[in-house]
């Protein structure tokens, strides 16, 4: 009678225990920069938890995928869809290499306004 009693508790709650734990374990996901996100959605991690955009510096102030990738597909997709495999790795290096060095010489509040510059140049 006990056990009948155990088990059908188990079966009760275990979906909602299993929801709870799976919740749990997304939002903690979603606090950490993923590094595949830099090659996805050519975002660099900064400081105090929030990723920037290397192709426009701007930053996306909640560290989730999908926030990133609704800024990648609103504003980037077309430009940077052709570019899959060696070149895409090659571009995203290259951009955060430029991002890292505007962001040391000029600091963040001129770094948007460089970076302008060297796409409006290009
Ligand atoms: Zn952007």
């Amino acid at each position: 009678m006990q056990e009948f009693t155990l088990r059908s508790c188990f079966v009760l709650f275990s979906p909602i225990v299993m929801a709870a734990f799976k919740r749990r374990k997304v939002d903690s996901e979603c606090r950490a920069f993923n590094e595949e996100w830099g090659e996805k959605y050519f975002f660099v991690e900064i400081k105090n938890q929030k990723a920037t955009c290397v192709i426009c510096t701007e930053s996306v102030a909640v560290l989730k995928e999908d926030n990133l990738r609704h800024h990648y597909e609103t504003k980037h997709l077309s430009t940077y869809l052709k570019l899959s495999g060696k070149f895409r790795t090659e571009k995203f290096e290259s951009m955060k290499r430029v991002f890292e060095s505007q962001k040391n010489l000029f600091g963040e509040s001129l770094l948007k306004m460089n970076l302008s510059l060297v796409q409006v140049t290009k």
